[in-house]
């Protein structure tokens, strides 16, 4: 058969810095070889599939270099966290060899978009797989104008706000006390981080979920501070006198490979429980 010929059906490899990691991508490199996979190097857009070996971390920073490819990834965990990863080092011949006879699973995750419109009219788009932050700059509070589609809910003051997917529920959105989400179902989650409540304002305290295709729409005012801070997976930038931030789903996925029995909520016992 044609596409089991070797050459024909590419893998990329990206592994983290760690010495461990290297390890484990040699090895797979070999046993992917052996099964008659071609190991290039580099991101090929035409590869059958991504293999990205790490923690969380590592596949949200891999995504951003490769500007969230279409290509399926298969995570292999060496040490960290590892939800989106579904791989143990242990684990590659059984992958390859339920790959081969096709017993796996796609888990499609959605991403969010940032778009930033900026002092000057122009407009800056970021992705985040995970969340999207809106932070004061340097410490200053931040005072958000939020409208949820076309409603206005409030001026909120505080730290700040952050957007998260059902996928990223576990991670920054956990820790401020959002609620974890199942990934299938279809929704945003907006959680407020450190909220000012006393006699003078009042910010909403708990998360707000909201169907999938409304948009969180955020005007900034500039009391003290000229910056605000937006971050995707982490991946921050700062923007002086931004007139408005939006955030929605953007209609771009994330595809991981997943064995048949994966659960999420055994990822999540294991992990954060
Ligand atoms: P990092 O310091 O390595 O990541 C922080 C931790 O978040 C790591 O343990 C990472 O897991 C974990 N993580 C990432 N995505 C996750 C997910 N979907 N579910 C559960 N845990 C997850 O920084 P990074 O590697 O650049 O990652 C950026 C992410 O860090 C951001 O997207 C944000 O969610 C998270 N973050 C969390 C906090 C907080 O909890 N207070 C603050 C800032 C950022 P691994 O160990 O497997 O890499
Ligand atoms: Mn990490």
């Amino acid at each position: 058969m044609k596409a089991d010929a070797a050459g024909d059906r590419k893998v990329n490899i990206f592994a983290n810095g760690d010495a461990a990691s290297g390890e484990v991508g040699n090895s797979f490199k070999v046993k992917l070889e052996k099964a008659g996979f071609a190991v290039v190097p580099g991101f090929d857009a035409a590869a059958e599939f991504i293999v990205c070996i790490g923690g969380d971390g590592s596949l949200l920073n891999m995504l951003a270099v490769l500007r969230f490819p279409d290509v399926p990834i298969v995570g292999v965990n060496t040490g960290h966290l590892g939800f989106f990863q579904e791989l143990q080092p242990g684990e590659l011949d059984e992958f390859i060899f339920r790959y081969k006879e096709k017993q796996y699973v796609i888990q499609e995750l959605k991403t969010l978009r940032a778009n930033i419109l900026g002092a000057d009219g122009e407009e800056d788009a970021i992705l985040g797989l995970n969340e999207i932050v809106i932070h004061g700059a340097r410490s200053h509070v931040a005072y958000l104008n939020i409208f949820i589609g076309d409603s206005f809910i409030e001026t909120f003051r505080g730290d700040g706000i952050l957007v998260s997917t059902p996928a990223g529920s576990t991670a920054y959105n956990y820790a401020l006390g959002g609620s974890i989400v199942d990934p299938r179902l279809d929704l945003l989650q907006i959680t407020p981080s450190a909220p000012i409540n006393n006699s003078a304002y009042r910010s909403f305290t708990s998360s707000i979920l909201l169907p999938p295709h409304l948009s969180v729409n955020v005007f900034p005012e500039f009391v003290r501070e000229r910056d605000i801070l937006v971050a995707a997976d982490g991946a921050e930038r700062a923007y002086t006198e931004v007139k408005r931030i939006r955030v929605a789903f953007s209609g771009e996925t994330v595809r991981l490979l997943r064995f048949p029995h994966y659960d999420f909520w055994n990822k999540v016992k294991q992990k954060l429980l």
